[in-house]
């Protein structure tokens, strides 16, 4: 290993010498070295049926591509003025050694933590067997504090090095990852707004994973609003707030992974304006902290039932009632909101990357079975002559089927991957141009991902279900679970419709289309360079003819709004889509350019040429139909009275 030495896989090495490779289930043959300390057959939750686990092999070759290849994130680190910069080598053995946890520890937990649920006994929640152990493993080799600062006890590894890690749990077990991932989300905002007792007391123990975090914002009557919320904050002599409201839909609001909970609540201080001007944050901890960071009595918070849900039957959805529990103001009175979006968008950008894990493990899935499973010829003639029927692999359907999980696969991972990046250039770049750049990229890219990556994770979860046929739909092969599972992902941490609007409104129109311009920019300069190669001519040519539109049609829009707000709510949603097709054509496109180099593989090289060649032809197409959208304007559903809805 080149450079800097890593101290998980100081623990790994170790775990090395240990006697006895665990025994495993299928899941094993996605590595060659076993992780330590697993024996999931103890659990007396695995079944007959639970040991029918999912096909998933961590795909490393792609994230070794994308990552070193099509973003080169280390020449990147080299302008980032780190001590040490992590080189190729070192982020290799982070992306092995995570795929070795994920793969061997969380995989065999997904399908009985399912089954199992979250219980809830006098406040008390108990997460499925198993979750306990596989945390306690992530936090004693250190992936809790992977990307957070060494200065708080983390290993300071970029966020484009957590991203590979991040994609391997959410395609493994997606409730378990949501665990980390709001702590992770928490140990933002109090790096960027806490004050410096308050880092030291609450973000230290989140990031060694003594401590968790959560996020509290919804409320009963208070969803994506979130100028209607009540939660009150009263002001304490000794410079504290007392808390009271009704928290609703808190994931890890209560659960036995972690010593204290940190939950980051929104409330309103006495005599606050109303909406969202009215707003503040506050920390307020499952078991009170003093300014010396010292842990203390219960606090009055508590969790007072679990939700019955369609998916994510492992990830605890808490009801939390706050009764006057002491808490602390995190950042100025009244600028809760703009505090929160420092963990929103962490968590956004994470909520996208759970849609690009559960979009890979279902193609690795369907794809296993579709080479397996045997059903009528070839139209054009036995392919396999020597067995009763062909695999369904030879049927055109099923291909269309299969080839769309694994571009939106490999686009989304393309895009995920370089979000991450962005997320590095602007805390980390030396130079305050480059990072206010990168601000501006991110804040256009994140509601894309968020939102394309989950809505398209629905929609390859489905074609998962349907290319096992009848099997796809009965648990036992675990393609159900992930249809239900994805189904939150397009509504959690801002709907598909928020962020939409946060796209169009906001970062597009609110910026002036700058940021867009300098989008626009980039893919149009991609595809001249992709059209210099003969083998990229058509297909960069044809992204070049639907990215032309892109910039006309939102000066359409925009125009139309200035008449009409209302036009801004019609387009928004195909207008999020339209965007992001383009972009995974974009990163197909560019991953397809830079398979061209004489040193890559030839089977990555025809496989990205032959994604990219899909990709035009059948999903690109998409982009019209939304375009036809935009262009009919939103008469057709806003000129209506309310009461046509209602039946004749
Ligand atoms: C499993 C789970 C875990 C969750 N975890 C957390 C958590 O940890 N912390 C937390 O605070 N919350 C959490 N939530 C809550 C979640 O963030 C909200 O459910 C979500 O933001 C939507 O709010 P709502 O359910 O009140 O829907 P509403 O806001 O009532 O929306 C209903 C529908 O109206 C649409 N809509 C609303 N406004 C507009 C508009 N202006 N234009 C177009 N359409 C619009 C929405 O898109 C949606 O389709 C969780 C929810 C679930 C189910």
């Amino acid at each position: 290993m080149r450079g800097r030495s890593f101290s998980p896989k100081d623990s790994f090495v170790e775990a090395y010498l240990g006697p006895e490779p665990c025994a495993l289930g299928p899941s094993a043959a996605g590595s060659s070295t076993p992780y330590p300390r697993v024996s999931w057959q103890d659990l007396s939750i695995v079944n007959r049926q639970s040991e029918q686990t999912m096909d998933y092999r961590a795909p490393q070759t792609d994230m070794r591509f994308v990552l070193h290849e099509v973003l080169k994130v280390a020449d990147h680190y080299q302008q980032f003025g780190m001590d040490d910069p992590p080189g190729e080598d070192l982020i290799n053995a982070v992306v092995e050694e995570g795929a070795k946890f994920c793969e061997q520890v969380l995989l065999p937990l997904n399908r009985s933590g399912d089954e199992e649920g979250c219980h809830i006994e006098d406040g008390v929640v108990t997460t499925p067997k198993g979750f306990k152990d596989a945390f306690d493993q992530f936090v004693e080799n250190g992936w809790s504090g992977l990307t957070s600062p060494t200065e708080f006890g983390g290993q300071g590894l970029p966020e484009s090095v957590g991203v590979a890690i991040k994609e391997m749990i959410d395609s493994c077990n997606l409730s378990w990852g949501c665990y980390p991932l709001l702590s992770h989300g928490a140990s933002e905002a109090l790096k960027h707004h806490g004050e410096p007792w308050q880092r030291e007391a609450f973000l230290r123990p989140i990031v060694e994973g003594r401590w968790t975090g959560t996020m509290c914002l919804t409320e009963p009557h208070s969803g994506s609003d979130l100028g209607l919320l009540r939660t009150k904050a009263e002001p304490q002599a000794d410079g504290s707030y007392a808390i009271t409201g009704t928290k609703i839909f808190i994931t890890g609001g209560e659960q036995d992974l972690s010593e204290n909970i940190v939950h980051l609540v929104l409330a309103r201080i006495s005599d606050a304006p109303s909406g969202t001007k009215g707003i503040s944050m506050f920390v307020v901890p499952k078991f009170k902290v003093d300014q010396q960071g010292a842990m203390g009595e219960r606090n009055e918070v508590s969790c007072g039932s679990i939700e019955h849900k369609m998916g994510l039957k492992a990830s605890a959805t808490c009801v939390m009632n706050f009764d006057g529990a002491q808490g602390w103001l995190i950042g100025p009175p009244n600028k809760g909101l703009n505090c929160m979006f420092t963990m929103m968008n962490t968590a956004r950008l994470a909520v996208g990357i759970q849609g690009l894990g559960l979009i890979e493990i279902t193609y690795q899935n369907a794809l296993a079975y579709a080479k397996d499973r045997l059903q009528m010829r070839s139209l054009s003639g036995p392919k396999y002559p020597d067995k009763p029927a062909d695999p369904i692999i030879v049927h055109p359907d099923i291909r269309r089927m299969l080839l769309t999980q694994r571009a939106f696969a490999e686009g989304g991972r393309v895009l995920s991957f370089e979000a991450a990046l962005l997320v590095d250039t602007s805390e980390r770049h030396a130079d305050a141009e480059v990072r206010a750049e990168a601000d501006a990229q991110l804040g256009i890219l994140t509601p894309i991902i968020k939102a394309l990556l989950t809505e398209m994770a629905v929609e390859c979860t489905y074609h998962g279900v349907q290319t096992l046929g009848g099997h796809g739909y009965i648990a036992e092969w675990g393609q159900e679970q992930l249809a239900r599972d994805a189904r939150i992902t397009t509504i959690y941490e801002g709907t598909t419709q928020i962020q939409a609007l946060d796209l169009l409104g906001r970062k597009v129109m609110g910026g002036k289309g700058q940021a867009l311009g300098t989008l626009i920019e980039k893919v149009t300069a991609n595809c001249s360079a992709a059209e210099a190669h003969e083998p990229l001519k058509a297909a960069a040519a044809r992204m070049q003819e639907t990215a032309a539109d892109w910039a006309a049609l939102t000066q359409e829009v925009a125009k139309r709004a200035m008449a009409d707000a209302d036009e801004v709510g019609a387009a928004a949603v195909d207008y999020l889509f339209l965007s992001g097709y383009i972009l995974v054509g974009d990163a197909l496109l560019r991953s397809a350019l830079v398979a061209q180099q004489a040193h890559i593989d030839a089977k990555l090289r025809d496989g990205k040429q032959a994604l990219l060649n899909f990709y035009v032809d059948r999903i690109l197409p998409r982009v019209g139909q939304h375009a036809a959208s935009i262009r009919a304007g939103g008469k057709s559903l806003t000129a209506l009275p309310e009461s046509m809805f209602d039946a004749a």
